[in-house]
């Protein structure tokens, strides 16, 4: 396990910070993960780590940018430590779907596959569990 982990996951009350998927029902850790990758001269500090879950992670790769499909233009993804998520996105409570209310917040979902069907799916179920909000 990454030797930051419990800073990370208490930092992010055990959520993801890009989806906010609640680790608590899931049967293994969230990652930790270089929002600015090593790959791409990040630094494994404190200030560049983030908890994830596995499919944020896993699209996120080593990519700094998105899709923004509104304007068809790139953006930078979100970034846990400097953004605010609540300005970014959006969730909605009826359909599952995480909505990006900026160019970054469009990105990130587009990047980060947030809204792929098993992943609006499972969402739904977490909300109706009370597991999300
Ligand atoms: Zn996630």
């Amino acid at each position: 396990m990454n030797p930051h982990y419990t800073l990370v996951a208490r930092r992010a009350a055990h959520r993801c910070e890009y989806c906010h998927a609640p680790e608590v029902i899931f049967n293994f850790p969230f990652e930790v993960e270089h929002i600015i990758p090593l790959s791409k001269a990040g630094e494994d500090n404190k200030a560049n780590l983030a908890l994830a879950c596995r499919a944020c992670n896993v699209h996120k790769g080593d990519w700094l940018t998105g899709l923004d499909e509104q304007t068809r233009s790139d953006s930078r993804l979100f970034n846990p430590r400097g953004d605010n998520w609540e300005e970014h996105f959006m969730l909605d409570l009826e359909t599952g779907t995480i909505h990006g209310l900026t160019a970054i917040g469009r990105a990130s979902v587009w990047r980060l596959r947030m809204n792929k069907p098993m992943q609006v799916t499972a969402r739904l179920r977490w909300i109706q569990l009370g597991f999300f909000i």
